[in-house]
């Protein structure tokens, strides 16, 4: 609960915070303004993460993280997850959570399984971004790099407030972080303004992959280790290409397929107004939201697109 986190972050001397797997806005965000405050408040505080944080986030002070390894001697009072539904979207780095006494778990995932000491899980916050606006309200006060921190996590999370999980309360907390002098307009170019030429090669050829199932209500496309050597690109500029499957008239699900390698097959999913994707994904080993959610299938791409339109196609009409 909410009140049990707050009296540990308070509590608690040295931390660990994780980010989780190819971190989104939301996941950068939400961790870089938890780790500042409890800085602010005098604690010690290293952020792990599996991989690298997108190329794209590094206008955030402090984006640039050492690599988990040089954590491995360390140990904290509390390892704290941010918006990870399961242990395991943190990947390797889960190990440096058992050099923590305890742990904590701040998430907005439906799907979350309170994996942790201590379990906030808010389903109907927007991005964890608000919830770290909340925690911050009770541990110190908001000032222009914590509100610019926040105010990325809500806006990627959100699709600029273009989602169903935008709210009042969303509104409201970032009615307030613009009166800790953030411009919406900087943030706004840095993040969706910056687009590597690459990701705009790989766009064309993801798009030439574009199919319509049951009717043009599912729209798949696919990022293919052929289209990543063709093109010279990573799939981490691949960020958002999804949206344009989903854009399309009449599209409910919207599914793109991840090769990232020859047996491991990542697919994200996206839906419009009323199928679970959560359920899709959580029937296929992953998890997510309502409206956006996503699995791993240790098996090859041909099979995993029969695997996941199946799940899709009888999801869509039940
Ligand atoms: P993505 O399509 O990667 O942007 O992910 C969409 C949503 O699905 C995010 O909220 C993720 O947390 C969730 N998600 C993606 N992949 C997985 C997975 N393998 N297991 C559980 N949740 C996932
Ligand atoms: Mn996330
Ligand atoms: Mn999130």
């Amino acid at each position: 609960m909410k009140n049990e986190v707050i009296a540990k972050l308070k509590e608690g001397k040295t931390f660990v915070l994780f980010m989780h797997l190819r971190p989104d806005g939301d996941s950068v965000g939400s961790s870089l303004a938890l780790a500042y405050m409890l800085r602010k408040l005098g604690k010690e505080v290293d952020i792990a993460l599996d991989g690298e944080v997108p190329e794209l986030y590094h206008f955030l002070p402090g984006s640039t993280i050492e690599s988990w390894l040089n954590l491995k001697n360390k140990s904290y009072d509390f390892a704290v997850f941010l918006d990870c539904g399961d242990r395991d979207r943190v990947g390797e780095a889960q190990a440096i959570a058992s050099q923590a006494k305890e742990s904590i778990n701040i998430d907005h995932h439906p799907t979350n399984t309170h994996f942790a000491d201590y379990n906030w899980v808010d389903a109907s916050a927007a991005a964890v971004g608000e919830m770290v606006y909340e925690l911050i309200k009770e541990l110190g006060e908001l000032d222009q790099t914590l509100a610019t921190y926040i105010y990325t996590a809500i806006i990627t999370d959100t699709g600029n407030f273009m989602y169903e999980n935008t709210t009042g309360k969303t509104h409201t907390i970032t009615a307030d972080l613009l009166k800790h002098g953030i411009k919406p307009s900087s943030i706004a170019q840095a993040v969706y303004e910056n687009v590597p030429v690459e990701s705009l090669l790989l766009l064309t050829e993801v798009l030439n992959t574009l199919k319509f199932h049951s009717n043009r209500c599912i729209a798949t496309m696919e990022l293919t280790q052929d289209i990543l050597k063709r093109t010279g690109a990573s799939s981490l500029d691949a960020e958002g290409f999804i949206n344009y499957a989903r854009s399309v008239k009449g599209v409910e699900i919207a599914i793109l397929f991840y090769e990232d390698s020859e047996s491991s097959i990542r697919v994200s999913f996206r839906s419009k107004t009323y199928v679970d994707v959560a359920r899709i994904a959580s029937i296929l080993g992953g998890g997510g939201h309502a409206r956006a959610a996503g699995c791993t299938l240790n098996m090859p791409l041909e099979e995993a697109k029969i695997m996941v339109l199946e799940v899709s196609t009888r999801e869509l009409k039940a």
